[in-house]
């Protein structure tokens, strides 16, 4: 159907709107079409629960494909409307049309519906620039990847491509290619042609691509306010990446490493790596060199491995920053890890679990007054945040907290907080063995490593203390099992194990780029629900944009998946039972909701994306619908 335009008038008596648009029409008048094969396609439409437009079901029945309908559109120059063309290939929803067309007419300044389409996120500029070029005939050039004529560049002033934004590429036949970003817009079209005083052969390019060119080639233009940096010094160089990481809040390590024909340089941004900046090669060695001066290491020595620390001051903070010098074939790689960054101190109810686990949680959990805690994941999955938030809520004038951590990361006041250091001795079992006679309410262990470590934990419940500890496991039931494995007796950790955590941080979907996303059938698939079952759910995605670097993520969320062990599941491992059984006991009896099934919820919030839950979390069954996860969190 097609939606109303604001400004066509519908003439009376005009027959209801068609099913189908203006490149079907097209098609069926240059015979690549049969009447009969789109009265079919019509069938297999209304057959289909999720809406697809007819143009792509069309050509996955195979009578029609791409390089057909372009032919098609370009030899016919139909004058199309470039919304309804983009709806009709599929390239947006006829929802988002609507909301953009009103949005451009809302808007205070006149812009194009292009315009609007591109800034709201609704579509991609590259693959906007394609449609265009498709319905207007214009060529599509973008002078990055172009060879260009350099001569006939030079004979124009820059603040004139500069300004109306476009950018001669070659002599075609009597007249000149101009890449424009605006292909419609008269005034632009006018300044080439005064400027050159020969006819203009008109394409579209992405202002991105024209602005960094004109960039490349006049390196000493500076318009306004933008500072094109020059060649900058490898001390400047070192500076502005650190500078850039401890500034962007998210960074946890920076990679500087030497390929074979350049340097690269990634961020690992919310736990993922995200290229940064590439430098080239022959800067390695006095690169590698400024660093090692920085961190103290041997400057002369370049084939073995060595660390490193650098204290750097940035504005009023200090940043701590590990350097790790490794040895590759091409040079060293450089490994930055930002130490203190400053993390905040999160109360319980900020750190991302749902109220009413988290009520299950505080009251079954850490209300208790001893029992064993346990927190698992895989590193960097936000354990030690929550262990904080747990230890800052139980943290009050009439308990006594003491802790054995490897090292201290956050110091809380009013408790007793202990890095362990082996340099100097002080070991975690020395520590472990002090920590109880020093008569505590909670104990804090680090991380259970050995069983050592967790007969303590055990033991110390036993004698009625609260301990709040972690571990390396994927799941909450394999943190129990792990135990067992452990060597400690089923009865004793059945019988002070009070509840486990699962957690994982997920990225979160960035503020500045968000636009919405309908699940495809094959995200139904990935996720083991059939289509609809999420129908309510309000799906997310980030495009890309220079907040986020054009990775659509920015900040992490935290998943959990909270085990308070109830009798059935007490008595599953008493007789040593099978994950899988166990699994299944404590999905049934105790109202889990698993690490998949969190993040599930938080992906149909908007707040990640399904391709984050499908990367990152264990999916052991199939999971719940939203209405059944739903009932679960209690909303
Ligand atoms: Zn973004």
């Amino acid at each position: 159907m097609k939606s109303p335009r604001p400004e066509a008038v519908q003439p009376t008596g005009a027959t209801p709107a068609k099913p189908y648009g203006e490149v079907i029409r097209l098609l069926l008048r240059c015979g690549l079409l049969t009447r009969q094969q789109v009265e079919y396609a019509l069938r297999v439409s209304s057959k289909l629960k999720s809406s697809k437009p007819l143009l792509g079901i069309i050509k996955e029945l195979g009578y029609v494909n791409d390089e057909q309908i372009h032919a098609a559109i370009r030899r016919n120059r139909t004058p199309f409307r470039i919304g309804d063309l983009l709806v009709e290939l599929g390239l947006l929803t006829e929802e988002d049309l609507r909301i953009a067309l009103k949005l451009q007419k809302a808007g205070p300044e006149k812009l194009k519906l292009g315009e609007v389409l591109v800034n709201n996120n609704f579509i991609d500029e590259r693959k906007f620039i394609d449609t265009l070029s498709l319905q207007l005939g214009f060529v599509h050039v973008e002078p990055e990847f172009t060879e260009l004529d350099e001569k006939l560049i030079r004979k124009g002033p820059v603040t004139s491509y500069y300004s109306h934004v476009f950018l001669p590429i070659r002599k075609q036949d009597d007249a000149i290619l101009v890449a424009f970003a605006d292909p419609l817009d008269g005034v632009c079209q006018r300044a080439a042609q005064n400027l050159f005083r020969q006819d203009i052969a008109v394409g579209i390019a992405s202002r991105k691509s024209i602005l960094a060119t004109i960039e490349r080639l006049f390196p000493d233009f500076h318009p306004g306010e933008r500072v094109l940096r020059k060649s900058e010094s490898v001390v400047e160089i070192v500076n502005s990446l650190l500078v850039e990481a401890i500034e962007a809040g998210n960074v946890s390590d920076i990679h500087i490493e030497p390929l074979s024909d350049r340097i690269r340089v990634r961020f690992r941004t919310d736990g993922v790596l995200v290229p940064f900046r590439e430098y080239p090669i022959h800067l390695a060695p006095s690169l590698t060199s400024r660093i090692k001066v920085l961190c103290k290491a041997d400057i002369a020595e370049k084939r073995r491995h060595q660390d490193g620390r650098i204290l750097f001051v940035h504005g009023n903070r200090e940043m701590d920053l590990r350097v790790s010098f490794f040895v590759t074939v091409f040079g060293e790689k450089i490994v930055l890890r930002l130490l203190n960054r400053q993390n905040e101190l999160l109360g319980i109810e900020d750190i991302g679990m749902q109220p009413r686990i988290l009520k299950k949680f505080r009251e079954e959990g850490l209300d208790r007054p001893s029992g064993v805690i346990l927190v698992t994941g895989p590193t960097g999955s936000g354990k030690t945040t929550t262990v904080y938030s747990c230890i800052n809520y139980l943290n009050n004038i009439e308990t006594s907290i003491i802790t054995a951590e490897d090292p201290v990361e956050y110091v809380i006041e009013g408790i007793a907080q202990c890095s362990i250091d082996p340099k100097i001795n002080l070991t975690f079992e020395e520590t472990l063995r002090s920590v109880v006679r020093q008569d505590p309410d909670v104990i804090v262990i680090g991380e259970i490593r050995d069983s050592f470590s967790a007969e303590i934990a055990v033991q110390a419940a036993m004698t009625g203390h609260k301990v709040l500890t972690t571990f390396h496991t994927e799941d909450s039931i394999g943190g129990l099992l792990r135990l067992l494995n452990m060597d400690i007796d089923a009865f004793l950790i059945s019988s002070t194990v009070v509840c486990i955590i699962a957690q994982r941080l997920l990225r979160r979907v960035c503020p500045k780029c968000v636009m919405p996303y309908e699940l495809a059938p094959r995200d139904y698939r990935r996720i083991g629900l059939p289509p609809g079952a999420l129908a309510e759910g309000i799906f997310k995605k980030g495009r890309g944009c220079p907040h986020c670097r054009y990775t659509g993520y920015k900040g992490r969320v935290a998943v959990f998946e909270v085990l308070v062990l109830n009798e059935d599941v007490r008595n599953g491992l008493i007789q040593r039972l099978t994950s899988h059984q166990i699994r299944k006991i404590s999905i049934d009896s105790t109202g889990m909701l698993t690490l998949f099934e969190d993040g599930l919820y938080k992906a149909a919030q908007g707040i990640t994306t399904v391709d984050e839950v499908i990367r990152s979390l264990p999916k052991f069954q199939k999971p719940r619908t939203l209405e059944q996860i739903q009932r679960l969190v209690g909303v």
